[in-house]
């Protein structure tokens, strides 16, 4: 049985000096996660330390590094499903989580679907979870942000600081076959305190499912939200369509039926990956059975290191 890991470090208009250390992210990721799944471990347990890796990145908008809403605040959204069991695990607004991804893993293995808040970080904390200053989540890029949309009156700021925001996701496939998809997000910057947008809703953000495949999607989530976007993705896979001819179409379906713009990454239970956006920029890594390295890219074309 093959095994396949492909990661995402969001959509959007990436800065041009911040390629790099997108890329340099999605690169540690997946070689994390592909590391679990050639020594035989789970889909999981891949998906959720490649997320991990980057949530700990502050270069991404996922636990420290999150953009801020309007009150000045991080407030973030995960999730994590299960393509063998069809179990999710999903936390949103959660504000004093740093690792939120492995919240939606332990809701995963609880009867729960979906926790929000405090009774989110409550249960964290019932498991053992230690709980964070939101100021720990906070970095100085990210205020200087803010500052900038305060003095603005948070009107549109531009190109340069909008929309930008860098949403991790993962899908993997095990040895045993399994799928699991994830995702991590501190949402879209200046968003209103209590906004959630596609990041912790099944079906809408994610899926995953052994029968078919596993996919992880990124950008404006209202948008994603409304289209249903990664089961609209699962039906062209269904219907027989490749990875990356199931991506391009939920991708055009989405811009055609709602205007949104978004990115996808995808892996169908043969190990075969996908992607596709129609953002300036999506940061994402794969690695499968038989290549001789990683493939990272941040533009249409490969990334590639720089020399010093
Ligand atoms: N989809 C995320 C959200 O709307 C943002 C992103 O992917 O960058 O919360």
């Amino acid at each position: 049985m093959t095994v396949a890991m492909i990661v995402h470090g969001g959509a959007w208009a990436i800065p041009d000096d911040q390629v790099d250390a997108h890329a340099r992210g999605c690169l540690t990721a997946v070689r994390t996660g592909y590391a679990i799944l050639r020594d035989g471990g789970s889909a999981l347990d891949a998906v959720e330390a490649a997320i991990r890796v980057m949530e700990d990145d502050p270069i991404f908008d996922a636990g420290r590094g999150s953009c801020l809403t309007r009150d000045g605040e991080v407030e973030l959204d995960a999730s994590l499903m299960d393509g063998a069991t069809l179990n999710v695990g999903a936390v949103a607004c959660v504000k004093h989580i740093a690792q939120p991804i492995h919240l939606a893993r332990l809701v995963l293995e609880s009867p729960h679907v979906l926790l929000v808040g405090e009774g989110a970080e409550r249960f964290a904390q019932q498991h053992g979870m230690p709980l964070c200053a939101n100021e720990d989540l906070i970095v100085e890029r990210e205020r200087a942000i803010w500052q900038e949309y305060q003095r603005r009156g948070h009107t549109h700021l531009g190109d340069a600081f909008e929309p930008r925001a860098d949403t991790v996701g993962a899908v993997a496939l095990d040895a045993s076959g399994n799928i699991a998809a994830g995702l991590s997000t501190g949402g879209t910057p200046n968003k209103l305190p209590g906004r959630v947008g596609d990041v912790p809703l099944v079906g809408c953000g994610f899926y995953a499912d052994n029968a078919v495949g596993g996919v992880a999607c990124t950008g404006f989530g209202e948008a994603i939200a409304r289209m249903a976007l990664a089961h609209r993705t699962m039906q062209g896979l269904e219907a027989g369509l490749t990875p990356a001819e199931a991506a391009e179409r939920a991708i055009q379906t989405l811009a055609a039926r709602v205007s949104g713009t978004a990115g996808l990454i995808v892996v169908d239970r043969l190990g075969r990956v996908g992607f596709a956006y129609n953002t300036k920029r999506m940061a994402r890594a794969f690695l499968t059975e038989g290549m001789a390295r990683p493939y990272v890219a941040v533009d249409r074309t490969e990334w590639k290191e720089p020399e010093d």
